[in-house]
């Protein structure tokens, strides 16, 4: 079973760093993509328990869906860009890539709770599995992204919205 849940220990801040912020409601300040967030200090946040005084309550409620530590540890075996910045670029590709498999495998997950007639459940758990390779590399990410899985699981959603 995949873990869907984020596990911020095993990462190396990659939303903190490739997430772009935006001054409103959540965010107290503006950060584009690709910059490392000012209060980010090695892979933790040093404003952590102050996040919701300081008017930064979405970084509370981000959640990756469990993409960071994946992108991390199974993707660069455990690597930071923290180490080797030359890293930066292609994790943070690999993390908006893997965001989206695990947004995919979120939502598969919580359909497969309802009450689907046999053929459906039948494609969901075929989604799930071109999901799942054994291993993701940054060749199979990118593949994934250019494949027609994305839009085949979409489609897969459209047609549940008909049914029930
Ligand atoms: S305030 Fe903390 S949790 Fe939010 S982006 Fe910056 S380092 Fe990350």
């Amino acid at each position: 079973m995949v873990e869907l849940t984020s596990d911020c220990q095993n990462c190396a801040a990659l939303c903190c760093v490739g997430l772009a912020l935006d001054k409103g409601e959540m965010f107290a300040f503006d950060k584009p993509a690709g910059v490392a967030c000012k209060h980010l200090k090695g892979h933790k946040c040093g404003m952590h328990t102050k996040l919701e005084s300081t008017g930064l309550k979405g970084c509370v409620q981000y959640h990756c869906d469990g993409a960071g530590q994946r992108v991390v540890q199974e993707v660069f075996a455990g690597q930071s860009w923290q180490d080797n910045p030359a890293l930066l670029h292609p994790m943070l590709e690999a993390f908006a890539q893997m965001r989206q498999v695990h947004g995919l495998l979120a939502l598969l997950h919580t359909a497969k709770a309802l009450p689907l007639p046999k053929a459906q459940l039948a494609e969901l758990v075929g989604l799930e599995a071109q999901l799942s390779p054994e291993l993701w590399t940054p060749e199979t990410l990118a593949a994934f992204e250019r494949s027609e899985v994305p839009k085949t699981v979409r489609a897969f959603f459209r047609g549940l919205k008909a049914i029930l």
